[in-house]
């Protein structure tokens, strides 16, 4: 996207962009004040009803920008099975009908997340008494038409969310089966954060002449995103970081990592890269801390980088972001570590590398605070499987 456009957008109100009252209060009610990229651009095109490919990653605010043209269309009145969204994994399903819930609340419109691992009969009820918005995992949506639980006859919009992780695991088939089910006279949107040759097979085969919107890499930490999970090989971590540093709305940076080697490794690594870092840990004497400290503070160092027990007491005023280079071993160490950021009402604030064998930890974590993180996954460093 060219910087033009960037500046256009950004002073857009989301009743600029030709949404129903009743959306925009939904908005309102979310505590958005303006469209993200992604959404002044695609809002309007999907209200026209044209199809369209976002190229774009999780918290750009993606959700939103096809959900709110969907309920605007739906308004009308409910009737049966009118919008589809597939998803790959049933945390993205539940998370996107959070959404859409949240945004259809003035709407009278009902939406449903249907996947996998859990009792199809619930499921079963609620879509024969009639949804309007299904949002659903390939597997367990095929299982619904096959039993004729749902039929698509009156559907009018299809969105494929995350279509590059869904050819990746393998839901091709899948696809292809549901497609063949619905209506060929419909609105298509694909959403994927990357384009290899079999996403673009894919478009082209449902899709007709798209509209495609790229948003730039920079969205990845978008208006909003207080918390992020970035999905990286642990051997990675260090490159990945460097990659997350580049951006320069990073002043003042505090991170995170499980032991004194770690921390001192990582700012091994940094210096390396041309990236000034101090290590704060028990192993640095009194005078080395509170230089560090100070250093910190008054700015002369963007990066400090530190354990949990260096952490404790510590008080920087400033802080624009905290990233976790291991995931915490205790929930209550991850809010700790979170509430370091002066700034959590506003954007990227707190990242946390996640390698394979963190899975189970980030879903502690996430338990214990009643909040799912967005996953952020960057072309070239996720390990492709995040999913359930
Ligand atoms: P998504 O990329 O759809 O996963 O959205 C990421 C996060 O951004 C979600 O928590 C949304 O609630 C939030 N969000 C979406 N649109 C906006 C907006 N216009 N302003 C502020 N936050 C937003």
């Amino acid at each position: 996207m060219s910087l033009e456009t960037k500046v256009e957008v950004a002073d857009l109100t989301f009743a600029d962009l030709g949404l129903h009252p009743d959306i925009l209060q939904s908005v309102k009610d979310a505590g958005y004040t303006h469209p993200t990229p992604i959404q002044a651009l695609a809002i309007p095109l999907a209200l026209e009803g044209r199809d369209l490919i976002g190229l774009a990653q999780t918290g750009t605010g993606k959700t939103a920008a096809f959900a709110l043209p969907i309920l605007n269309q739906l308004m009308g009145g409910p009737r049966r099975s009118r919008a589809l969204i597939l998803t790959p994994t049933r945390e993205l399903c539940v998370q996107v009908e959070e959404n859409f819930h949240k945004y259809a609340e003035h709407s009278g419109l009902k939406t449903l997340a249907v996947y996998g691992g859990v009792a199809l009969e619930p499921q079963t009820k609620a879509l024969r008494k009639g949804i309007d918005i299904v949002i659903a995992t390939p597997g367990r949506l095929l299982d619904h038409l096959e039993r004729q639980n749902v039929v698509f006859d009156d559907l009018e919009v299809l969105v494929l969310d995350e279509a590059d992780r869904m050819l990746d695991m393998g839901f091709a088939p899948q696809i292809n089966r549901i497609v063949g089910a619905i209506p060929k006279y419909r609105q298509t949107m694909l959403f994927s954060a990357t384009m290899p040759p079999e996403v673009e097979a894919l478009s082209r085969k449902y899709l007709r002449k798209p509209h495609v919107i790229q948003v730039g890499r920079r969205s990845m930490a978008a208006i909003g995103v207080t918390h992020a999970v970035y999905p990286v090989p642990r051997i990675r971590k260090t490159q990945l970081l460097t990659e997350l540093l580049k951006d320069k709305a990073m002043d003042s940076v505090l991170i995170f990592t499980r032991t004194k080697h770690g921390a001192d490794r990582v700012v091994r690594d940094l210096q390396q890269a041309g990236i000034q870092a101090t290590a704060m840990h028990g192993d640095k004497t009194q005078k080395e801390r509170t230089r560090a400290l100070e250093d910190f503070k008054e700015g002369k160092i963007r990066v400090l980088v530190a354990t949990d027990v260096a952490q404790r007491g510590l008080d920087v005023t400033g802080i624009t972001h905290v990233i976790n280079f291991d995931v915490p071993q205790e929930p209550e160490d991850y809010v700790h570590r979170i509430g370091r950021t002066g700034r959590a009402e506003s954007s990227g604030d707190a990242y946390t590398l996640m390698s394979p064998d963190e899975i189970a930890m980030v879903r502690t974590i996430e338990r214990v605070i009643g909040q799912e993180i967005p996953r952020v996954s960057v072309p070239g460093y996720d390990f492709g499987t995040t999913a359930a």
